[in-house]
C-alpha cells in the first residue's frame, strides 16, 4: 500500500508518531478525509496526535484498541486542535461533516479526536 508522505494540507512531519520514532503508517483513506475536511471549515488545524507506535500510544494513554497506532495496522485516527477557529464549531462540523464515526472533544486539553473504525456500526460523539 502507499503511504501519503505529503499530502496538500498534511506534511509528513505532523502525522508522525511524536515519540520520535518516525512511524507514519496511515490508512490512505482515512488520511483523504482527514484533508477534505480540513479544507472545509475553511480553519488552520493542528495534528497534535497522528500515528502511536504502541510503546507511544501507551505513555499517552491511549486504549489498547486505539485507532492511533499504526503498527501492525494502519493508523486511521487523528487528534487536531484548531488554530483559529472555536473547537466547539469544528466539533459540531466534525458530527455534520459525517466522515469520521469517532469524533471525541476533549474539552479540558482543546483537542477533537477524529477516527474511522470499519468495526464500528454506531456513531460515537461524545465531549470530555
Ligand atoms: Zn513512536
Ligand atoms: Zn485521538
Amino acid at each position: 500500500m502507499t503511504v501519503i508522505l505529503r499530502t496538500k494540507n498534511f506534511q509528513g512531519h505532523e502525522l508522525k508518531c511524536k515519540c520520535g520514532c518516525g512511524l507514519l503508517n496511515y490508512d490512505n483513506f482515512f488520511l483523504m478525509k482527514l484533508e477534505v475536511f480540513r479544507d472545509l471549515p475553511g480553519s488552520r488545524l493542528e495534528v497534535t496526535s497522528g500515528c502511536r507506535c504502541i510503546k507511544h500510544n501507551k505513555t499517552v494513554g491511549g486504549k489498547p484498541s486505539s485507532l492511533h497506532i499504526a503498527e501492525g495496522k494502519t493508523a486511521m485516527a487523528a487528534d487536531v486542535a484548531p488554530l483559529d477557529v472555536n473547537p466547539q464549531k469544528i466539533f459540531i462540523f466534525a458530527v455534520k461533516a459525517g466522515f469520521f464515526n469517532e469524533v471525541i472533544w476533549y474539552r479540558k486539553m482543546n483537542f477533537i479526536h477524529l477516527g474511522i473504525d470499519r468495526n464500528q456500526k454506531e456513531v460515537y460523539y461524545d465531549i470530555i
